[in-house]
């Protein structure tokens, strides 16, 4: 399967592409965690995507665009995307990609949350420099407070989580993202929306149910 998981941040698509992953046994790509990697590193790439996460802007589209297809090729056996495309030129371009490739994606899940609900997912929200578990100060609990469930790692807090940088986040989502959605559907492509408004669970069986069907269909 080839899939694309669309919503504003926060919306809970690390969460939910994780377990996609481990179900349906495909990779996870996340452009943020990648570029995230790249700035760990200390690479050219990561560098020139510093300032713009930093401010909660978009990288530029050439940037993340070979980023991304670079991943996507090294993906062969399915993959769920998280976080691209995040623009109409990234989505024209990963069509591009896919058409020379000849492949298609299976399908998009639109997770729908409303803002109100997103500051406090976002500024609750810690995760494992080690291994990238993402958890929750109230909704997912480790099971020590602070210590990463899987390889006691101390965990930490983004720094564009703070509530300034997530009102900048969530305007170049409404401005530049909220459309791809529209990209799809005006394309025909099969788009699943998704309450994300419920708890992580409920909104996992809800996408299960969803991508079984879709799994179903094409064989
Ligand atoms: P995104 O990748 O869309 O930015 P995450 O998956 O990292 O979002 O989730 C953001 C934060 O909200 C995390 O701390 C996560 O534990 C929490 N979270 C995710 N989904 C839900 C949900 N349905 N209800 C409550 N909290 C959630
Ligand atoms: P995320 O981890 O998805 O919340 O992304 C963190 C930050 O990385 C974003 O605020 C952007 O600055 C940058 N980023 C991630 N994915 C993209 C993308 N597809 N296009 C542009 N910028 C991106």
């Amino acid at each position: 399967m080839k899939l694309i998981l669309l919503g504003p941040p926060g919306a809970g698509k690390g969460t939910q592409c994780k377990r996609i992953s481990d179900k349906y046994e495909i990779a996870h790509l996340s452009s943020g965690d990648i570029l995230r990697a790249e700035r760990a590193a200390g690479t050219e790439l990561g560098q020139k995507a510093q300032d713009y996460m930093d401010t909660g802007r978009l990288v530029p589209d050439d940037v993340i665009i070979d980023m991304m297809i670079d991943a996507i090729k090294k993906s062969a056996g399915g993959y769920v995307l998280d976080g691209f495309p995040r623009t109409a030129v990234q989505a024209e371009e990963l069509d591009k990609a896919l058409f020379e490739a000849a492949e298609e994606i299976t399908g998009i899940i639109n997770l729908q949350v409303s803002d109100g609900r997103i500051l406090s997912r976002l500024t609750g929200r810690r995760s494992c420099p080690q291994c990238g578990a993402v958890y929750h100060i109230e909704n997912l609990k480790p099971r020590m407070e602070g210590i990463c469930d899987r390889d006691g790692q101390k965990l930490v807090q983004r720094t564009d989580d703070t509530p300034e940088v997530v009102a900048d986040r969530l305007k170049a989502y409404h401005e530049q993202t909220s459309a791809v959605v529209g990209y799809y559907r005006r394309r025909d492509k099969t788009v699943i929306d998704i309450d994300a408004a419920g708890g992580i669970d409920d909104v996992t069986a809800s996408i299960f149910s969803n991508l079984d069907v879709l799994c179903n269909r094409i064989g």
